[in-house]
């Protein structure tokens, strides 16, 4: 499955993927590449990888990516190869990306695409959340804040929705997602021969 996080920045998409990874190892997170500027902490590889606009570029003419866009004036991409490579592995992939990748990834690969929007309960709380991580600039947080209705226009969209409130309710209900989206029949294919063996036994019988 190649699992799609996508919300308002600030709604709570880092820290709940980060939650999601912690409870399923198995679950690979999609390292985006980025052509803005590591915050405080952040390290090239873990949490993006940082390039430059015509290394960015370059990647795209490769066909390197699966998907990319420019979101706060900045590129974004979603390199393919890992994808790739987890997919042939049985892996899912986790993706913490905006609409726009959301779309492209969906018209390239429905059949595997799990895709959930995340909301916060409230304008303010999002605001709240964007000074409490303190690692913006006002000026990055007004620039956020200004694009978060276009990026909410996007929620119906979206194959599931989970209001942000509480973060332990709110991994849950993704764990709930993600067992069930697993049990479906089409991403079970071993269930054939399984039920071949199961009426072979009734025939022994
Ligand atoms: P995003 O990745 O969507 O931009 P983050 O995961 O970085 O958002 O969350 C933004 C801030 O809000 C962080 O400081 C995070 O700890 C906090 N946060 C996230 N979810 C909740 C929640 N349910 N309740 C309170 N604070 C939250
Ligand atoms: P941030 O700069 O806060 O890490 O991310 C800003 C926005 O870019 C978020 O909405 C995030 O989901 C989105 N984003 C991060 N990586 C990618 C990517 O690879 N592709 C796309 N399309 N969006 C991304």
């Amino acid at each position: 499955m190649l699992v799609i996080l996508s919300s308002p920045s600030g709604a709570g998409k880092t820290t709940l993927s980060r939650r999601l990874m912690a409870w399923d190892p198995t679950l690979r997170f999609s390292v985006s590449a980025t052509t803005r500027p590591p915050r405080p902490g952040e390290e090239d590889g873990r949490e993006y990888f940082f390039r430059s606009r015509a290394e960015f570029e370059a990647m795209v003419a490769r066909g390197e990516m699966l998907e990319h866009a420019e979101v706060f004036g900045n590129l974004y991409g979603s390199p393919r190869a890992p994808v790739e490579a987890a997919m042939a592995a049985g892996r899912d992939t986790l993706f913490d990306i905006d609409w726009q990748g959301g779309q492209q990834i969906k018209q390239a690969m429905r059949e595997d695409v799990v895709s959930i929007f995340i909301l916060p309960p409230s304008i303010a709380e999002l605001e709240r959340r964007l000074h409490g991580r303190a690692q913006d600039s006002d000026e990055v947080i007004r620039g956020r804040m200004a694009k978060s209705e276009a990026e909410i226009s996007h929620w119906a969209e979206y194959d599931y929705v989970i209001v942000n409130d509480d973060l332990d309710v709110s991994e849950a209900q993704l764990r709930t997602i993600l067992q069930a989206e697993r049990l479906r029949r089409e991403r079970q294919p071993w269930l054939a021969d399984f039920v071949r063996d199961l009426n072979r036994e009734f025939d022994a019988r």
